[in-house]
């Protein structure tokens, strides 16, 4: 036996409305009452961005790679920061550093190409911690929305710190 639309609905009797429903202003006054309690609450919500929440002590956001206290770059390309990076977003090129150069370079070796993909990172601070040369950092920085896939690739440039002016 089939059963159809009809046989399942359910006739509901609605109560006729009273003379004040039908007038509808205990409804209205409840509602304002309603909207004018919300109007003197604390706002739960900000402006972002032109307003920012601050943040737990214990945020990590942004990278960046630091320097010495002579300007140097600290990071040797060892990679020992990619290898713990659950996430597999660090990415790196080694060289040598070159006769002259000690200026710009702590060590023997240095990152020509370094690469963090921030679509990828979890944030979770162990590429600083793995870091034997205190060479990376997570900052108290939120990372920046983008409307490109590769606007979330943050390049060396963008992640040392500038050289201070001498
Ligand atoms: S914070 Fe974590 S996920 Fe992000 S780059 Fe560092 S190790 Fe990888
Ligand atoms: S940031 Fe630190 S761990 Fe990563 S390659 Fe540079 S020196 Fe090594």
């Amino acid at each position: 036996m089939s059963i159809t639309i009809t046989d399942r609905a359910k006739k509901v009797d609605r109560r006729p409305l009273s003379f004040t429903e039908r007038l509808y202003l205990p409804g209205i006054m409840k509602g304002l009452k309603i909207t004018l309690g919300h109007m003197f609450h604390k706002t739960a919500t900000i402006n972002y961005p032109e307003e920012t929440r601050p943040f737990s002590e214990n945020f990590r956001g942004l990278h960046i790679l630091n320097r010495d206290e002579q300007g140097r770059e600290r990071c040797t390309a060892c990679g020992l920061c990619a290898l713990s990076c659950p996430a597999e977003a660090i990415t790196m090129e080694s060289a040598e550093r070159q006769k002259g150069e000690e200026h710009l370079y702590r060590e023997e070796k240095y990152a020509a190409k370094y690469e963090i993909n921030m679509l990828r990172c979890i944030f979770c601070g162990l590429c600083e911690e793995a870091c034997p040369k205190d060479a990376i950092y997570l900052t108290q920085t939120f990372a920046p929305a983008n409307y490109q896939r590769k606007g979330f690739i943050y390049k060396k440039e963008d992640l040392l710190i500038p050289q201070k002016a001498q």
